[in-house]
């Protein structure tokens, strides 16, 4: 295993429903690597009745993207003070991206790699559709591919599990076409850099989680253990 997925600096890239929240949460309970789901926050803001979540509410609902100015200065408050991280969920356009950039060079923390969750739509569509939340921790479940223990309720904490509102068919369409637009090309941008590291999202979560690990250990300047 790396000793260096402790001090990882990563982006997740990849449409919804392609195993970011999952991975990102296996490396934060793993090996401590703070996980920033941009998604997440913005619905904890949105269940509180905060400002950042009345501006951002509409959005979500649609499938659509929250302005970048919104996001940018809700990130900026975010990475202030860590070493590392997984950003799970941002950036999503080439302005945030850019933006991102400048954060990191400002904080001296350049990114260690950008991992890409590839997966087919109708296979993304079968999975966002059959999802399980638990909204408190963000961890999920499939209703066939990965069902809790008992149905409804987090294996770990024994919360409730929920489906998100914009996991309906609908929606789900919606954001794919999103992703489409406004994401994929940050594929090519982060291609340029050197730092990307394809995966197969489809796998099962252990062998994505395997093939992760060891994608990040063969990285030029990873110490092996
Ligand atoms: P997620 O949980 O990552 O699927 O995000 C849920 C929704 O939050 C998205 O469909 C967007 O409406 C919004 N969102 C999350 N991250 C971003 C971002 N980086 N830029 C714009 N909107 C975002």
């Amino acid at each position: 295993m790396s000793a260096t997925v402790g001090a990882a600096r990563l982006v997740f890239l990849g449409p919804p429903g392609a195993g970011k929240g999952t991975q990102a949460k296996i490396l934060e309970d793993r090996y401590g690597v703070r996980q920033i789901s941009t998604g997440d926050i913005l619905r904890a803001n949105v269940a509180a009745g905060t400002p950042l979540g009345a501006k951002a509410k509409s959005f979500m609902d649609a499938g659509d993207l929250v302005p970048d100015d919104v996001i940018i200065g809700m990130m900026e408050g975010e990475l202030g003070t860590l070493q590392s991280f997984v950003l799970d969920g941002f950036p999503r356009t080439v302005a945030q991206a850019e933006a991102l950039d400048l954060m990191l060079a400002r904080l001296g923390l350049p990114l260690t790699a950008v991992v890409l969750f590839d997966a087919s739509r109708p296979a993304l569509i079968e999975r966002l559709t059959g999802r399980w939340t638990n909204p408190r921790s963000g961890r999920t479940y499939h209703s066939v591919l990965n069902p809790p223990q008992v149905s409804g309720v987090d294996d770990e904490d024994g919360g409730p599990l929920v489906q998100r509102k914009d996991d309906t068919h609908e929606v789900v369409v919606d954001r794919l076409s999103t992703y489409d637009q406004k994401t994929a090309p940050l594929v090519d941008y982060y291609a340029k850099t050197g730092l990307l590291l394809r995966l197969d999202g489809l796998a099962s979560i252990d062998d994505v989680t395997n093939a992760l690990l060891a994608g990040l250990d063969a990285r030029p300047g990873s110490v092996a253990r």
